[in-house]
């Protein structure tokens, strides 16, 4: 009984530092909203890790409680009950991060149609059907071939370039062109290592052959953020970056989805 009730006082005690912890982390209003984001999209990492962890916890558990079934001493006996007063401990603290991973989930949907429901007001207040983004590298313009028709660099046939190609050294920084959600990291046949990224307003972007990437599919990120590396992976002749602007879903020249300011 006694070991009971202290293991009934420390969970109580490692509640309360629990919720303390992660409340203090939340501030609402303070911060610009993407930054919000970004804060709550890293809780929910965290939270999904620690329900991973301790789902591992359980079924390890389980596992060992049915192996030791056949042994019956009263000492074994005593273990089990201890085990599974462990086993409703841990089990309760799976389903609190549940409920703040759902929580999170819940202000993360808020908060992007609050972002959205802005950037659509800017748009309207000035006319325009998008935001234009910022140029996808710091310090190189050149473009060595441009939106349209054109002979393939490899297969020497005439296609449509569906972007713009700016060659850089490799390993220069690639930057978001605007504040968004990465939809896609990852390797693709043709565009080698690319990233694609949803904005808030109608447009998405693309950054294709790239030496590596530093950004995951879901991450939050900002107007000039650095999200890869130039390279030259996938249908490519040298080190560069293939740029691509759609717009409702529908690429158009990225020039014009670009202002040549930062
Ligand atoms: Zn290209």
């Amino acid at each position: 009984m006694n070991k009971i009730l202290k293991v009934l006082v420390i969970n109580t005690l490692l509640f309360v530092s629990l919720i303390f912890s992660f409340q203090n982390n939340i501030s609402y209003g303070q911060s610009n909203k993407i930054d919000e984001l970004i804060s709550i999209t890293k809780k929910e990492e965290n939270f999904n890790k620690r329900i991973n962890d301790l789902d591992y916890i359980l079924k390890k558990n389980i596992e060992n409680r049915s192996s030791d079934k056949n042994m019956k001493s009263s000492l074994l006996e005593r273990r089990i009950n201890i085990d599974s007063l462990k086993y409703s401990q841990i089990k309760f603290f799976k389903m609190y991060f549940e409920r703040q991973l759902f929580n999170c989930k819940k202000s993360e949907i808020l908060l992007i149609k609050e972002i959205k429901e802005e950037r659509e007001e800017a748009l309207e207040s000035s006319n325009v059907t998008y935001i234009k983004g910022r140029w996808p590298l710091e310090n190189y313009r050149y473009i060595s071939s441009g939106y349209g028709y054109r002979t393939h660099p490899i297969t020497k046939k005439l296609n449509f370039h569906n972007g713009i190609d700016i060659p850089a050294p490799k390993n220069t920084s690639v930057i978001a062109s605007d504040d968004g959600i990465v939809i896609f990291a990852g390797y693709k046949n043709g565009y080698g290592n690319v990233v694609e990224i949803e904005h808030f307003d109608n447009k998405k972007t693309l950054y294709a052959h790239n030496n590596s990437i530093v950004v995951n599919e879901g991450q939050v990120v900002k107007r000039g953020q650095v999200i890869a590396k130039v390279g030259s992976t996938g249908d490519s002749t040298g080190n560069h970056v293939h740029f691509e602007v759609k717009i409702n879903n529908k690429r158009i020249n990225p020039l014009y989805g670009i202002s040549n300011d930062l």
